[in-house]
């Protein structure tokens, strides 16, 4: 049978953190699930924007991302050869589950077997462009690629695109960036090899300056030798003996929702590497002969749409640590609003609400089902970067760690709904709880 004469429990759209948690704890639970993706491997912005380093999925005392996400981490660590004796690597890299680099290669394979393994099935170089509704409830969703236009019934969908791009065409309403419409500076990240690590990790060890490169920066800016509109600081992340990657350069100003500004932003980015290398090499000790690898599949997206759903977290709700009760997951880094547009203040951590706002060890925020479901819309579930909330508090959960576990938990929601034949407003909580914590997940 063709894959689109079937009917799925659930098709999930978009293979990234969020797509992986989604499909793999539906499947889990005994839905018949599809996975549609539009390149040809998995991961999202890790391997299609080769982001070096997975955010932190510990509370600063213990793991609290665990289930699905917790054992991606754990393959693509023994997959990769992260364990290895690299000499005095414990030291440049403290802890074991936060700020793990990310071995791409080594995740697309991961990635694959966890998904198929679970019984998904994949369908990669595919978009979904729309959805066929019939009384308010989706029936079908809209998929394109060099076959043509194809129709795939399905019972329940979940929106895992990062754009909430399915919900929009279901008549979801949702939001855009700040109040000028303007969303999160565009990363192209990149990785470099040939890097004489004694050298580097010396230079770590004695200068002071860490992976954010702040201290290689300043001296560049003093010298009027670092002229790139960038404000941030680096990420700069050690993914294997003599190879780095790096999250460094900011395009500003990007739609990435309109083909042409993500074209500028390619274009800038690229023509911009060469001249950061040459930064590097002279600023960095132990990077003097680093050469480019490669950069990411495409320009990283930090932040497009927000739905707006049946609860709206904000900010407030951060701040307050609020309890709810119908959390389907916690989680505690950081509001991390990268700028949108170029400042001339140039990046000061006691200004920096990334900074001001850290949580004590050991604290964590919940986010409720409620944020994950569109409002007004039946069968239709989101996570990952876009689920309903303002800016600043989408500027902590869009990050990698705590979009498996909104992906999980929405999989896990829609099995049950299948499941039982229900909607997924009428599911008990508690039972989403429950069989939540079973699967490992950190509810508190
Ligand atoms: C430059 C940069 C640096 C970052 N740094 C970090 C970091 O250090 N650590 C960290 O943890 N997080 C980091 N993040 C954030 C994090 O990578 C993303 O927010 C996260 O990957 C979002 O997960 P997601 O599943 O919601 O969406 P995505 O990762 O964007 O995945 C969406 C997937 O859906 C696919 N897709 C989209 N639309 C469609 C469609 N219509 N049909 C079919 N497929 C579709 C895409 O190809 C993609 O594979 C960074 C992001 C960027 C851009």
């Amino acid at each position: 049978m063709s894959i689109y004469s079937e009917k799925y429990d659930v098709i999930v759209a978009g293979g990234g953190p969020s797509g992986v948690g989604a499909a793999v704890a539906a499947a889990r639970n005994g839905a018949k699930v599809l996975l549609i993706e539009k390149y040809g491997f998995l991961g999202g912005m890790a391997t299609a924007a080769a982001v070096p380093a997975f955010c932190p999925y510990t509370d600063g005392e213990k793991v609290i991302i665990k289930g699905i996400g917790l054992e991606v981490l754990e393959a693509m660590k023994k997959e990769s050869n992260y364990d290895s004796p690299i000499k005095d690597k414990k030291e440049l890299i403290k802890r074991m589950y936060d700020w793990i680099p990310i071995d791409t290669e080594a995740l697309k394979r991961v990635l694959d077997n966890i998904v198929l393994d679970s019984g998904t099935n994949i369908l990669f170089h595919t978009v979904a462009t729309d959805v066929v509704s019939e009384d308010g409830n989706i029936k079908a969703i809209v998929v394109e690629n060099k076959e043509g236009k194809n129709e795939i019934r399905c019972k329940y969908i979940i929106d895992c695109t990062g754009d909430a791009d399915i919900v929009v065409k279901a008549g979801g309403e949702h939001e855009y960036g700040d109040e000028e419409g303007l969303v999160q500076a565009v990363t192209l990240c990149y990785r470099i090899s040939n890097i004489n690590m004694e050298r580097l990790i010396e230079y770590f060890k004695t200068s002071g300056d860490t992976g954010n490169l702040t201290k290689a920066v300043e001296r560049a800016r003093l010298n009027n030798e670092f002229n790139f509109k960038e404000k941030h600081v680096a990420g700069f992340s050690i993914q294997n003996d003599g190879v780095a990657g790096l999250n460094f350069g900011h395009v500003y100003e990007v739609n990435p929702l309109k083909a042409e500004d993500m074209t500028r932003a390619e274009v800038e980015s690229r023509r911009n590497i060469p001249a950061m290398i040459d930064f590097l090499r002279k600023y960095v000790p132990g990077l003097e002969n680093a050469v480019l690898v490669s950069s990411g599949p495409m320009v990283g997206v930090r932040e497009t749409r927000r739905i707006i759903g049946d609860y709206r977290l904000t900010a407030r709700d951060y701040f307050d640590r609020v309890e709810y009760e119908d959390s389907i997951a916690r989680y505690a880094y950081p509001i991390d609003v990268h700028p949108s547009k170029t400042r001339d203040v140039i990046y000061k951590d006691e200004n920096d609400q990334y900074v001001t706002s850290r949580y004590k060890p050991g604290e964590s925020y919940t986010i409720p089902y409620r944020t994950l479901l569109p409002k007004g819309l039946k069968n239709i579930i989101v996570a990952g970067r876009p689920i309903s909330a303002d800016r600043a508090m989408h500027g902590s959960f869009r990050v990698m760690p705590a979009c498996f576990a909104t992906g999980e938990a929405a999989g896990t929601a829609v099995a049950i709904c299948s499941k039982e034949g229900i909607e997924l407003r009428d599911i008990e909580i508690k039972k989403l709880q429950e069989q939540l914590k079973k699967q490992g997940a950190y509810l508190g």
